[in-house]
């Protein structure tokens, strides 16, 4: 069906969203007196973790926030996390927490997330930012679904110019399906879809006729993490393929959880991997910080 769909660039819109989030941080400075900041917790030396969090903080300074971290040895005991943690909440300049994840060896991150101030949960991940989200009563929303919503934004708008002017897209009367039911992508995404009025089913891995489920729907979110699971005969023809999934293939290649070839021959628009959601959920963490930052000091700005 569709042979040249849109690739939804998340490359080009997270430059995008730098670049305002940059102006909104100079608006926070002449107001507050300094710029957001971020508080980074790196636990561990896990190459991944090391890699995305100077990613993270390379990007945060690059939008005008300064930064600042904690990092602690793999060998790290609970309390000296939660020592960490309690530095930040009550730091005046940090106004944005992210704590790395995974944790390594027995550290919980179900018992560490909830000590993080609700107002400063850059990741959306506190249980009462979760609530929230819940009940459609604003709070702060996880950086990977978000993300995904500015894609799926700019997919209904055919393109994204400039962020002041992306419409959040009403969804009524669209179908849409999560493939993948955690906590931290899948669940919240879903949400997300509902405010907007699609019509949303959750699929597992104990969901059946998985792929006749799939083709049904408008909009295919994949949050799963296996390479390549979602294949041509999944899609809707003219459907919206946002990809969540980072999968490395045997011969070190990055790929997704969609067949990425097969789907842009139904697609109408498709996240490619890497380059698509990625770099939105780095984004969304900085515009987070600087939503976190804006709204604890009552600032008259808006995000
Ligand atoms: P989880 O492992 O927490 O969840 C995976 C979900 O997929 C589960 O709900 C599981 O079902 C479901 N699932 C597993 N196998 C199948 C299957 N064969 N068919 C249908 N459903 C299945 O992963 P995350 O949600 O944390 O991450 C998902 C993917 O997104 C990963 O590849 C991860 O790396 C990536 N990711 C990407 C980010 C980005 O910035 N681009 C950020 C965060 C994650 P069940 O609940 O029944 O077990």
């Amino acid at each position: 069906m569709a042979t040249n769909p849109y690739i939804l660039d998340g490359k080009a819109l997270a430059a995008t969203f730098h670049g305002y989030l940059r102006a909104k941080s100079n608006e926070v400075a002449a107001k507050l007196g300094r710029p957001p900041g971020l508080g980074v917790i790196l636990v561990g030396d896990n190459p991944a973790s090391r890699t995305y969090v100077a990613n993270k903080e390379k990007t945060a300074i690059a939008c005008g926030l300064h930064t600042a971290d904690h990092k602690l040895a793999a060998a790290a005991r609970f309390d000296e996390v939660q020592e960490a943690i309690n530095d930040f909440n009550a730091r005046e300049d940090i106004d944005g927490i992210l704590l790395q994840l995974p944790l390594p060896g027995s550290l919980d991150s179900k018992k560490l997330i909830p000590m993080i101030r609700p107002d400063k949960d850059a990741d959306g991940l506190h249980p009462f930012n979760q609530g929230l989200l819940m009940s459609g009563s604003g709070g702060i929303k996880p950086c990977t679904p978000l993300g995904t919503m500015y894609l799926l934004d700019m997919a209904m708008a055919g393109g994204c110019a400039s962020i002041e002017q992306l419409p959040a897209a009403d969804l009524s009367g669209l179908r849409a399906i999560v493939v993948g039911r955690s906590i931290l992508v899948g669940k919240p995404v879903g949400m997300l879809l509902l405010e907007r009025n699609a019509t949303v089913t959750y699929a597992h891995s104990k969901t059946p006729e998985l792929p006749q489920r799939c083709a049904e729907a408008d909009i295919l979110v994949a949050a799963v993490g296996r390479a390549e699971l979602v294949r041509k005969e999944w899609i809707k023809p003219g459907a919206i393929v946002l990809d969540v999934g980072i999968n490395r293939t045997a011969d070190g290649k990055l790929v997704g959880d969609v067949a990425f070839a097969e789907g842009c021959e139904r697609a109408r628009a498709i996240t490619p991997v890497p380059g698509g959601v990625g770099p939105m959920t780095v984004a969304m963490l900085i515009r987070n910080t600087v939503q976190c930052c804006v709204d604890r000091h009552g600032l008259a700005i808006r995000i």
